[in-house]
């Protein structure tokens, strides 16, 4: 019972990934751990692009197909050491511990990538005749020394990868 009452806390009722809360307790201990050791840290965060317009089209329940899938896809493209969650509504956030910038922009395009050759229904109706998500990629030490700071500086490269079209990897 316990563990069952632990998971339900922990996680995501649609997606089955990791909530918002754990994702935070998560970073700050693998930020304690990175420090300790002196190893990098970077984290990823994703939007699906233009989903109000799917939702729009095709309704809720279509949109919550949608992102069922898309966790299923992230979970996929993820390595043993890496996290998962679910930041809010249609963002995505990963943790990649020893990883430093290169790796994460690495692993970041690939996850853009298997999204885009990913056929989810009806995706033809979208504004680019698929269904994308952008990526802002930030490391710790390099682009900021704390949790907070992080996720701010993943946040604007995601803000640019949007304002420069969609569907790419912006690095912080
Ligand atoms: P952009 O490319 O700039 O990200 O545009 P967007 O339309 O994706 O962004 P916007 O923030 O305008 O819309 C996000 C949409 O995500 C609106 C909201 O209804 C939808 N959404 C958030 N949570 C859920 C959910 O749990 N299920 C469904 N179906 N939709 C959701
Ligand atoms: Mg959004
Ligand atoms: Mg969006």
């Amino acid at each position: 019972l316990y563990k069952e009452t632990r998971l339900l806390a922990i996680t995501d009722g649609l997606t089955g990934l990791y909530n918002h809360r754990f994702f935070t307790e998560k970073l700050n201990e693998e930020i304690n751990r990175a420090r300790r050791y002196g190893r990098p840290l970077s984290v990823i965060m994703i939007d699906i692009d233009y989903f109000k317009h799917y939702n729009d089209t095709h309704g809720h329940q279509m949109g919550d197909v949608v992102l069922m899938q898309m966790a299923e896809l992230l979970k996929k493209s993820l390595r043993n050491t890496d996290f998962v969650a679910r930041y809010g509504g249609e963002e995505f956030v990963i943790i990649l511990s020893e990883t430093d910038k290169g790796g994460a922009m690495q692993m970041a395009e690939r996850t853009r990538k298997a999204v885009e050759e990913h056929h989810f229904p009806h995706q033809d109706t979208q504004p680019e005749g698929n269904v994308t998500i952008s990526l802002g990629i930030a490391s710790l030490n390099v682009d900021a020394n704390d949790a907070d700071g992080l996720i701010k500086k993943a946040d604007d490269a995601l803000f640019r990868a949007k304002e420069s079209g969609r569907n790419r990897v912006e690095m912080a």
